[in-house]
């Protein structure tokens, strides 16, 4: 059975999601009030149709609680955006996927009850900040508020020593999970694998501790 997916409000990220949901063969309802929005998907989606979703009868006739995951990518309307998961909540979808303009914002649809929440602008910013600070930091992944996922590029200073030697588990505290080398990926590499330049470590661990690897030793 493919999975079926409503998306709410067809602006940049909304969109986004439209097509490679589609483009990944899954069945996508495509909503928005803007009919231009909604012509511009008629031949990317399965279906997609013009509404106002702060109308529960609207929703209701839509049939939306049959979706197996409905994303609300309603932008700068954050009263629209709030009333539209409340009412996705008491109709019962299984799961709701809301982007959130601001903070404020996001505490209430996390209070609502939407089961994601996110935030791309201030993510991406995050990120890129990371990017921006290290000159070895290539991409980050926040796991909490103080543990990530980061992958950094091996230089000199470890290049030519294995795992074991560089004790980086127990001196830092992280673990690193992966090695991107060339094209190949090495998962869970082995204690007596020897690092070489060029290698890319995909590192798991606290924020504090992986800050003071990359200080120490990169
Ligand atoms: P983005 O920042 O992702 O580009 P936009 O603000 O451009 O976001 O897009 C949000 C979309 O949500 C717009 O196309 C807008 O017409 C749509 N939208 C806003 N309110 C509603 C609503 N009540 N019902 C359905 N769609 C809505």
């Amino acid at each position: 059975m493919k999975k079926e997916f409503a998306v709410i409000g067809l602006g940049r990220f909304g969109g986004s999601i439209c097509r490679t949901l589609s483009e990944e063969g899954a069945e996508v309802l495509a909503i928005d009030v803007d009919e231009d929005r909604v012509n511009e998907f008629a031949n990317i989606v399965s279906h997609a149709v013009v509404a106002d979703t702060t109308d529960e009868a609207v929703l209701k006739s839509l049939g939306i609680r049959n979706f197996d995951h409905v994303i609300v990518a309603i932008g700068d309307n954050i009263q629209a955006s709030i009333l539209t998961t409340i009412m996705l909540k008491e109709l019962g979808v299984k799961h709701i996927t809301v982007k959130a303009q601001n903070d404020y914002h996001e505490k209430v649809l996390s209070k609502i009850g939407a089961d994601t929440v996110v935030h791309p602008e201030r993510d991406m910013g995050r990120r890129l900040a990371h990017n921006l600070l290290s000159n070895n930091v290539l991409d980050y992944l926040e796991l909490s508020e103080e543990h990530s996922i980061v992958e950094i590029a091996a230089n000199r200073n470890i290049a030519g020593y294995s795992l074991i030697e560089l004790d980086i588990r127990a001196k830092y505290g992280i673990n690193i999970v992966a090695i991107k080398r060339n094209n190949e990926i090495i998962v869970s590499p082995q204690a007596t694998e020897v690092i070489k330049a060029g290698d890319i470590l995909i590192v798991i661990g606290a924020d504090v501790d992986i800050d003071r690897f990359e200080k120490k030793v990169l």
